[in-house]
């Protein structure tokens, strides 16, 4: 009975409305890429489900040694990440 009160009490704590698209690692964000396997910023994401033919995975692109490599991530994640960057001002939003 203990846990359903607690459980009950954190419910009533009102969270920011945005706090749902932050992601700990990248707080605010990181751009979609403009394809499966590059950035026009040096990191970026790739949101397998919304982008390019919906069945590939979701992916962190990072650049490295002037090519990109690929981190998989959940498409939850991959959205999240893509929703945050479009949410701040004066940003180029693709895929948004
Ligand atoms: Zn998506």
């Amino acid at each position: 009975m203990k846990i359903l009160l607690a459980a009950a009490v954190l419910a009533l704590i009102p969270t920011p409305a945005h706090a749902a698209t932050l992601d700990p690692v990248f707080p605010r964000g990181l751009p979609a890429a403009p394809s499966e396997d590059s950035c026009y910023v040096h990191r970026c994401v790739w949101d397998g489900r919304h982008a390019g033919n919906g069945k590939g995975h979701s992916l962190i692109l990072t650049e490295y040694r002037g090519d990109f490599l690929a981190k998989r991530i959940t498409h939850r994640r991959a959205h999240r990440l893509i929703a945050a960057w479009c949410a701040r001002p004066n940003v180029e939003c693709i895929g948004g």
